[in-house]
């Protein structure tokens, strides 16, 4: 057989003989042609093929009938022929393959000559029964091929279906090949228009108008006891992009799962060098890795067409690593190629896309992965289930400090309220842990030790549940689940994304374990630790509870005495895990309230209305076991709660305003972080401790807490005879101090743009109960996006740029960052460097995600500069 390559051109505009000097393009023959067009210029044997133009087939449907006869001429003087469809896009789908065309009365001998008798009759069978049933619409009841028949009894039943078709067509069957391939083409372009296929197009994303061209090929006869057939063959495993050559039989060119029974057989054929070969020019070329359909002669492999090959994330880096290494792309390219969003996936368990589990509630993909478990609700709950070596899922209707113990053991959390900065979310990201929070469609009844889905089915403490927090929903019983994959490629393939990026990532990281993770995943120190998140062990809490209860400054002073050792070591394990590397600390934050046990009323708008009411423990209990630990009677503890009670905490006492009014808060920390500091150095680990005020509203508030700070590092390098250095700055997440940034920047070395808090402030909305408004907001078209999730450019952005420029007029070598939940997102990763800031700080778990986006950022801004 020639390959199409040493054919001569053809004299028609509407169709063009596939050839090396003449590749048809997508835009005028659609992307099958075109890939056909590839296989030739790279000299992969193929059959004859040639391309008729989307133009051509636009008019056949619009009534002017194709001239088929200058296609016919390349295949005389006996053409045997596929038509296979050939849309301007493949992935818009496709009208079916008519195969065998210009098979007629004359052409049997010949057939019969090359592949058999008998199976000549087979094949004429089938071509009568589907020209009859696709171009007429008709039914030949007769099935094409059935077992045992004799060469004999297949003639016959040839007649008979010649027969068939004249009585129900009303026309004899047609011996001529031009008519038979111009009905091919008349019924694949009525086929392509038909208002079910116009709507398929659509629903995939394309315009109902999409064009479609033909491919029509010379059959690959071939004389061997196992029957012609297509064949498909793949060089890597799609899920994990390792080598894995594989040849089975195929009908789909873009079928991961391709069948391995025959691959011996194949194999045993003696091809495998050959498409070796085939896939190798192939993925030079493509740059990628490729599913071939071929056919063979019973000798030769003929390629029909390629595909690039559908892959896991985990695949798509080692093939993009692999290219790299071959000199096939550079590491630029192999960088843009991936979605850093998708990079999640390899850092956690996902479900597995063959889960079929219902889907009993939706929420906020808060933190991704996916884990199995006994629904807990409570951490005691979750303490027991561990005790017995059980997967539990912390459900709450929202968390708090009392359920960090909780998330801690649990594999999963789900909470009915909050959003993507909401307490759960925050924590279950820094803990690596999977988080569906605000799912509104369930309701929460922890008391009774239930939560009723819409549909009124109720799930029970120690009812087993999946949590899929990467796409934000909840399935019914234990999902099976994909393994996370940070192998030797990924991280290769991190380390060249830091060579490109010139944003420096840190990671939000407050104990030991999240500063593992970080480090683990390439952070380059850490930008945010909250302070709060060390006092919230049982062992800790207790006493922080009693400095809060505590009367006098005296009094709170001794308790402090009690927290200080607990705080430097904490520092200290800090330094020794970072060393050399950054490391900014803020000062305590939340309102004090927050380490209090939720009181009645708190507990009951958790709660449905009565009768469950009922089942709530009484709360005094707590409070009496409280008042007992820290030595106090029940009513002085009952009136210092009352004292602290605030309307709107998140609006209150609670950051730097709560540094000032109790003031021997922060001179522990400060203690604590500057002996921790004297005793690294002292050990000749060198320490870079950064000091972080945060909810600044004034200037002022800098100016005193500076003060009272470098007080404190006076005493302590006085104390310990141990020079140290460190610096202070200011966490910019109010509106004011955005605004006052200029005059803030006098006191400060660096601003650390808290966007979860300047989000709230910017628009008024309150970060925990987000979710319900933003949605609706989003669906209704009044935001572009969460701006929880999506750092919003106009408001907020325009108050950081703001902020940037007021404070560098101050102080040029200020320096900038943000470690706001949206941080590593690769929006705010652009807007980032756009404002020229030093670093972004993410959870532990998005550090990668945040690499990669920072990489793409600057080599997509490289090449839109040339
Ligand atoms: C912020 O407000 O953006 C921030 C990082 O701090 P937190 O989430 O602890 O309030
Ligand atoms: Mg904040």
């Amino acid at each position: 057989m020639d390959t199409s390559g040493k054919m001569g051109p053809i004299a028609t505009s509407c169709a063009q003989v596939v050839a090396a000097s003449e590749r048809p393009t997508a835009r005028n023959f659609g992307e099958r042609a075109a890939r056909i067009g590839r296989l030739v210029e790279l000299g992969i044997r193929c059959p004859r093929t040639v391309a008729v133009s989307i133009d051509a087939v636009g008019a056949e449907h619009g009534g002017a009938a194709m001239d088929v006869s200058p296609v016919l001429d390349q295949f005389e003087p006996r053409p045997l022929l596929s038509v296979r469809s050939s849309p301007r896009f493949s992935r818009c789908g496709g009208v079916g393959v008519f195969l065998w065309v210009g098979l007629n009365n004359a052409a049997l001998p010949m057939l019969a000559e090359r592949i058999g008798r008998k199976r000549a009759l087979h094949a004429y069978k089938r071509h009568i029964r589907n020209f009859a049933y696709r171009v007429h619409e008709v039914e030949i009841d007769s099935p094409s091929r059935q077992p045992g028949q004799s060469t004999r009894e297949c003639e016959v039943e040839v007649g008979r279906l010649l027969e068939s078709f004249r009585r129900k067509v009303g026309t004899e069957f047609p011996q001529s090949p031009s008519e038979q391939l111009r009905a091919a083409v008349r019924t694949m372009a009525k086929g392509w228009n038909k208002p079910s296929a116009r709507l398929l197009r659509t629903a995939r994303g394309f315009s109902g108008e999409t064009g479609l061209g033909l491919v029509v090929q010379e059959m690959v006869l071939c004389r061997s006891s196992r029957g012609m057939r297509v064949w498909s063959s793949q060089a890597i495993n799609v899920e994990t992009g390792r080598k894995d050559f594989r040849v089975g039989i195929g009908e789909q060119a873009n079928s991961a799962d391709i069948a391995t029974a025959d691959s011996e057989v194949a194999l045993s054929r003696g091809w495998e060098d050959e498409l070796r070969r085939i896939h190798d020019k192939l993925r030079r070329s493509l740059a990628d890795e490729i599913q071939l359909r071929f056919a063979d002669d019973g000798t030769d492999v003929f390629v029909l067409e390629y595909g690039v090959l559908q892959k896991s994330v985990a695949a798509e880096v080692r093939v993009a690593v692999e290219l790299v290494q071959a000199g096939v792309i550079d590491k630029q390219d192999a960088l843009l190629r991936i979605d850093p969003e998708n990079l999640a996936s390899l850092l956690h368990p996902q479900v597995s896309p063959e889960a079929n589990n219902r889907v009993i509630a939706k929420g906020i993909a808060a933190s991704p992965g996916a884990a199995s478990g006994a629904i807990v609700f409570s951490s005691s709950a979750a303490d027991v289930r561990a005790a017995r070596s059980q997967g539990c899922i912390l459900v709450r209707a929202e968390t708090g400090p009392e359920d960090i113990r909780g998330m801690h053991i649990a594999q999963g959390v789900l909470t009915g309220r909050g959003g993507m900065t909401s307490h759960a979310a925050v924590i279950a990201r820094g803990l690596g842990v999977p988080c569906v929070a605000g799912a509104t469609n369930i309701d929460f009844w922890p008391q009774s030790g239930a939560l009723v889905t819409d549909e009124g089915n109720i799930f029970r403490e120690g009812d087993t549940i999946t949590i899929d927090g990467t796409a934000g929903v909840v399935l019914e019983g234990a999902a099976p689940t994909l393994p996370p994959d940070y192998g030797r490629a990924v991280r290769q393939f991190l380390d060249w994304a830091d060579c490109c990026r010139d944003l420096g990532i840190r990671a939000n990281a407050d104990t030991l374990d999240e500063v593992k993770i970080a480090l683990r995943f390439g952070a380059e120190g850490v930008g945010l630790c909250r302070t709060e998140h060390m006092f919230f062990d049982e062992s800790r809490l207790t006493v922080m509870r009693e400095m809060i209860f505590a009367s006098t400054p005296a009094e709170r002073r001794q308790s402090l005495e009690k927290l200080l050792p607990m705080q430097r070591g904490d520092f200290l394990q800090l330094f020794q895990s970072l060393p050399g590397k950054p490391v900014c600390i803020r000062l305590l934050d939340p309102p004090l309230h927050e380490f209090l046990p939720p009181d009645q009323d708190e507990l009951a708008t958790l709660l449905p209305p009565p009768p469950l009411h009922e089942f709530l423990p009484p709360d005094q209990d707590a409070r009496a076991d409280l008042a007992e630990a820290i030595g106090l009677s029940l009513e002085q503890l009952t009136a210092r709660a009352e004292e602290l009670k605030e309307f709107n905490p998140m609006l209150g006492l609670r950051g730097v305003r709560l540094g000032i009014s109790v003031p021997e808060i922060y001179e522990m920390q400060a203690r604590a972080i500057f002996e921790a500091a004297a005793e690294a150095t002292a050990r000749g680990i060198s320490v870079s401790p950064e000091i972080m005020v945060p909810l600044v509203t004034a200037n002022r508030e800098v100016v005193l807490v500076k003060r009272q700070i470098d007080q404190v590092a006076e005493e302590v390098r006085a104390s310990t005879g141990v020079d140290f250095e460190f610096e202070l700055g200011v966490m910019v997440e109010t509106p004011r101090a955005a605004l006052r940034a200029g005059e803030l920047a006098a006191n400060a070395t660096f601003l650390s743009f808290g966007t979860n808090d300047l989000t709230q402030l910017t628009y008024g909305i309150s970060r925990d109960d987000s979710a319900r408004i933003v949605d609706e907001y989003v669906r209704l078209g009044v935001f572009p996006a969460d701006p929880f999730s999506r750092i919003d450019r106009e408001g907020v952005g325009e108050l950081l740029q703001l902020a940037v420029s007021r404070g560098m007029d101050t102080r040029p070598d200020l320096l900038l960052s943000l470690c706001g939940e949206h941080a590593a997102s690769a929006d705010t990763i652009e807007f980032s460097r756009q404002a020229k800031f030093s670093y972004v700080s993410c959870s532990p778990f998005r550090v990668p995600i945040a690499r990669l986006a920072a990489a793409q950022a600057a080599i997509r801004q490289r090449r839109a500069a040339g």
